[in-house]
């Protein structure tokens, strides 16, 4: 006889920050769990990100619960100390993660959810999705696109500056990844930045923790019934953390409106100016990796995926964790997740579906 797929309380699907932050709480509630993710060791989207990247914020406010993130020498951590970090914390608190594990779909079941992944079936009666965005990169549009011949990469690609060193290089996004991109490459390469409007740069002494306050009075306010105060997006999208200030102040920053239109070996806009263009840098942002859950009939009918807290309005025991705003005010970072993550596991201790009958 085959034997059964083996069964849990909660399957989380993802191994970054927010999964770990929603096993920490899983783990101190007592219920049986696993995670799921698809890497080949410990870190999520900080296994791809540039060298040069740096956190907005000090380490000390960029921990996970339970677990301050140790110090890192001279400034801001760079994505290798995230790493470390996340993988100490997996052991520290003996996360049961299963990697590398794809989950390729999950369906409803008696007994709540079936996973079937790349190493074979979970049943599990809550699941909570902590997939991140990373792997689900937004690229845009435009007007002939498909006959330029130069080089296109999304941000979620950027390794770092020196395969454009002395290359004509067009920088697309007025966020965090654009700004800081393009700071990297002011020094080897002739950058032109686009961004619709103007680079929006939040004050340069407000960094992460400036970025937790406002989000965490966010959330007071609004468990508390207040008026929204606005989130951290009114504040400005670009945090001027210290390599994008230096480019900036130097005046290599130099931001210029959306262009219209691809040609052949560059771009235009509406004024008919054109530039001789040899590689595109989509910083276009990130969509939430759900493409596992296409099976389930997840969306509202205007496309958005309803959420009560975290927690769907459509499909009960399944939870989001770890999105940004859509799904808790400061939920994409590091300091922030772990709040929705506590709140989404007293969720599913209260809720009922674990203890329905039907056996794991
Ligand atoms: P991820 O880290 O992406 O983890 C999700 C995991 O799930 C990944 O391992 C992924 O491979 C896996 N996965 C996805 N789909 C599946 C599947 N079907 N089956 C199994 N596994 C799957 N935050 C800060 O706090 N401070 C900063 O300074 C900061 N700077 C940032 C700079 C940039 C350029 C970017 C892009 C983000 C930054 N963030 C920052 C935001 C945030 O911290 C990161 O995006 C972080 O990686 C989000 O963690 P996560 O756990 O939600 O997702």
């Amino acid at each position: 006889a085959v034997n059964p797929a083996p069964g849990v309380d909660v399957a989380v699907v993802g191994g970054g920050q927010a999964g770990l932050a929603t096993g920490y709480y899983l783990r101190r509630a007592g219920m049986s769990f696993v995670i799921l993710d698809d890497q080949d060791a410990p870190g999520g989207a900080w296994r791809h990100t540039w060298s040069s990247l740096r956190l907005f914020s000090p380490a000390e406010y960029s921990s996970l619960p339970g677990r301050l993130m140790p110090r890192s020498p001279g400034g801001n951590p760079d994505a290798d100390h995230v790493i470390r970090y996340l993988a100490d914390y997996e052991e520290r608190y003996s996360l049961p993660v299963e990697r590398p594990v794809r989950v390729d779909h999950v369906v409803r079941a008696p007994e709540g959810f079936r996973l079937a992944t790349d190493q074979g079936e979970w049943r599990a009666r809550v699941v909570v999705n902590a997939t991140g965005t990373w792997c689900q990169p937004f690229w845009p549009t435009m007007p002939g696109q498909r006959s330029f011949r130069g080089d296109q990469l999304h941000s979620a690609s950027y390794r770092g500056p020196d395969r454009f060193e002395n290359r004509a290089v067009l920088v697309v996004g007025g966020a965090n990844s654009g700004a800081q991109i393009a700071a990297d490459l002011a020094g080897v390469a002739d950058v032109t930045w686009c961004l619709r409007g103007k680079p929006r740069y939040l004050p340069d002494d407000v960094d992460g923790r400036e970025l937790f306050r406002v989000a965490s009075q966010r959330v007071r306010a609004m468990a508390a019934g207040e008026p929204d105060p606005g989130g951290v997006a009114d504040l400005g999208d670009i945090v001027a953390v210290p390599p994008v200030r230096a480019a900036r102040d130097a005046g290599r920053l130099t931001p210029n409106p959306m262009f219209e239109r691809f040609t052949g070996d560059g771009v235009a806009w509406p004024d008919g100016s054109t530039r001789r263009i040899d590689a595109v840098i989509w910083c276009t942002g990130f969509r939430p990796a759900l493409r596992h859950l296409r099976e389930l009939d997840l969306h509202e009918p205007d496309g958005s995926v309803g959420l009560d807290g975290t927690a769907s309005t459509r499909i009960p025991g399944l939870h989001f964790v770890g999105y940004g705003d859509w799904t808790g005010p400061g939920s994409a970072t590091l300091i922030g997740v772990g709040s929705t993550a506590k709140a989404t596991v007293a969720g599913i201790t209260e809720c009922r579906h674990l203890t329905s009958t039907a056996t794991l």
